[in-house]
């Protein structure tokens, strides 16, 4: 009996349902490039950001080797690397997936209340959520969350539990390009200074005034404190939080109103206005907000 290496048999099994794999090394890292690829000498491969013609056979070049293809995975040049393999990556993006990283307790909790249910994987420190669908990534996008997609790999750590959702907003939201240039007198101009919500464009509001209003201060208190980054995805999830408040309200709640507000504030510490419109725009959508 001839033994195959555990990880190959797994990578075997997951290509052959069309997912891109590749090996991953001592360290849960991939492979190091062969000397042709040494620091991308090469010139990187074609579908790489920066397009290159590396034919190199082995899996250099991290997540651009990973391939659905059995005769590569199975080949004299792959074979000698499977055998110091200790576990297995995928390509999300290669997949048409998008990857959640969760990698605390605290970046769980988060996801569950601000993300949709969708098919989720256990890991070592927290949880993979998976959603069907394709978008750039980025790391670090809140405290202890990376989005896996393009250009990026993920360990595989078993199919998980759940039906798996399309790519929502809430998390396409969390990698817009953000702008961090600072505010300029002129850029808030255009913006109202002040919320102009109010008790009478909220008629069929069920909360009090108080309550909408305390609710409201503390949103735009946590997208004033990011002078630094982050004001445009504070936004969009501060635009959401109150707009999931009113879900249950018969509406109109003057939702226009308080993300005009929300608006003014993420302006203020320097998020464009087109970029913050579009997060607070796509905050309320996320929240399922009736008519404003
Ligand atoms: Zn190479
Ligand atoms: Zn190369
Ligand atoms: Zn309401």
């Amino acid at each position: 009996m001839s033994a195959t290496p555990e990880p190959l048999n797994a990578a075997l099994a997951l290509a052959a349902t069309g997912v891109p794999v590749l090996p991953l090394r001592a360290g849960k890292v991939p492979f190091g490039n062969c000397r042709a690829c040494k620091d991308n000498a090469c010139g990187g491969r074609p579908n790489m950001k920066a397009v290159g013609s590396c034919q190199c056979p082995a899996p250099c070049h991290a997540w651009a080797a990973a391939t659905t293809d059995p005769h590569v995975l199975t080949s004299p040049v792959w074979a000698a690397v499977w055998r110091e393999a200790v576990a297995i990556a995928y390509h999300p993006g290669g997949a048409g997936l998008t990857v959640v990283d969760c990698d605390s307790a605290a970046a769980v909790a988060w996801a569950r209340e601000m993300l949709p249910a969708t098919r989720r994987v256990p890991t070592t420190r927290g949880e993979h959520w998976l959603y069907q669908g394709v978008m750039p990534s980025a790391n670090a996008v809140r405290p202890g969350v990376d989005i896996k997609s393009r250009m990026q790999y993920a360990r595989w750590l078993g199919p998980g539990t759940g039906r798996m959702a399309v790519l929502p907003a809430a998390v396409r939201a969390l990698v817009v390009k953000e702008d961090t240039t600072p505010a300029r007198g002129e850029v808030a101009s255009s913006v109202p200074a002040r919320a102009p919500w109010s008790r009478e464009v909220a008629t069929g509001c069920r909360h009090t005034e108080r309550y909408v209003r305390t609710g409201l201060e503390r949103g735009l208190a946590l997208v004033r404190a990011r002078t630094e980054s982050g004001a445009g995805s504070q936004a969009f999830g501060v635009a959401r939080f109150l707009a999931a408040q009113h879900t249950a309200c018969p509406g109109p709640c003057g939702l226009g109103a308080i993300g005009e507000a929300i608006v003014t504030a993420a302006v203020s510490v320097g998020v464009p206005e087109s970029y913050a419109r579009r997060a607070v725009a796509n905050g309320l959508e996320a929240a399922g907000e009736r008519a404003a």
